[in-house]
């Protein structure tokens, strides 16, 4: 049987080219990486694309767009062994995260990523990384799939999207996953790093779940944070959860005022997920009197998820959760390997 595979071009640097006349990239069509990219023709799978009108930068994704996307996975699951999606860097790892909680019973790989340099550059990084992202998708053994997981690949690391962090604007291997190894190394062969790889466990037929809830603050703390800033957002109006950044392994002040301030909001029924500043380890409420402090407040311990996936787990589960408790719950757990307990 013929093996298909669906590039869905969303828009990023990828696709994009200079305009002269404000000497700025903008995007093209997609046609024209198809055109740009004759290689695909070598494949001994049939590629097919669906591009975004007009292409987005994804400075501009948002929630509806990731429901979008999970939407077309949905529709065109069944026709196509593995999908590509080429993204904007800047906001790719929040992507990957909403995606990989909005997809259930995956077992097809869904590949995102992107470039640093256009497409139409001498030097672009964007023809590897699509070429090989679509042999990564399209790589199976006894008609199952090899990684049947939202994953970003980039220059010569497979992550699983859920763990990833943008941390670097200039290289070309943009992309950290510290707390996660990678799920395959590019270099002459791929070499899959089988252990690591989920595979999805639950029964039944793959479905997108079509609800996000944006009700929620991301909070960063810093020394010198003032009471009207931290209350300013605890108390905006509408909210229903917040992630906080804290310090080290899940650390903050332990002045009156703020302890009273989310005291004040926890009692009120915010949800507050502690997640660290680093970018590799893990939230430990347990381990300072700044961190016990916290957990004496109810505040939940992220363990050691990225702030990408925190932000869209709970948008996902605020949305698709009947109850606070189940909202608490699940956020302690892993749904899509995306923290280490
Ligand atoms: N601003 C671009 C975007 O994220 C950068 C990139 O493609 O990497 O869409």
């Amino acid at each position: 049987m013929e093996r298909k595979l669906l590039i869905i071009y969303t828009g990023g640097t990828i696709g994009m080219v200079n305009n002269p006349d404000t000497n700025s990239l903008v995007p093209f069509d997609f046609d024209n990486i198809y055109h740009r990219v004759p290689e695909l023709q070598k494949f001994d799978f049939t590629v097919r694309s669906i591009s975004f009108e007009p292409p987005v930068d994804s400075s501009m994704m948002n929630p509806e767009i990731w429901v979008k996307l999970a939407t077309l996975i949905e529709d065109n699951y069944e026709k196509y062994e593995g999908f590509v999606i080429l993204h904007g860097t800047d906001t790719m790892a929040y992507t990957a995260s909403a995606l990989s909680y909005l997809l259930h019973n995956l077992n097809k790989p869904v590949i995102l990523t992107g470039s640093q340099l256009p497409m139409g550059t001498v030097r672009t990084d964007g023809k590897e990384n699509m070429l090989t992202a679509l042999e990564i998708a399209a790589a199976q053994k006894n008609d199952r799939a090899l990684v049947p997981e939202v994953c970003i690949y980039f220059q010569d690391k497979l992550f699983r999207g859920n763990r990833t962090t943008k941390y670097n604007a200039e290289h070309f291997h943009p992309f950290r996953s510290d707390n996660y190894p990678a799920l395959a190394e590019v270099g002459i062969h791929i070499k899959y790093n089988y252990p690591y790889i989920r595979y999805a466990t639950e029964e039944g037929h793959f479905y997108a779940s079509k609800k996000m809830d944006t009700a929620i603050a991301l909070i960063k703390i810093f020394p010198g944070i003032t009471p009207w800033v931290l209350n300013g957002l605890l108390q905006a109006e509408g909210i229903k959860a917040v992630v906080l950044e804290t310090y080290g392994s899940g650390n903050a002040p332990t002045h009156k005022w703020f302890l009273d301030a989310l005291k004040n909001a926890a009692r009120k029924g915010l949800i507050i997920v502690n997640v660290t500043q680093c970018l590799a380890g893990s939230v430990e409420m347990w381990r300072y009197e700044t961190g016990v402090h916290l957990s004496g407040l109810g505040v939940i311990s992220g363990h050691d998820i990225t702030t990408e996936a925190a932000v869209t787990k709970l948008m996902y589960l605020l949305a698709n959760c009947d109850t606070t408790d189940d909202v608490r719950q699940k956020m302690s757990k892993s749904l899509k390997g995306e923290i280490t307990l």
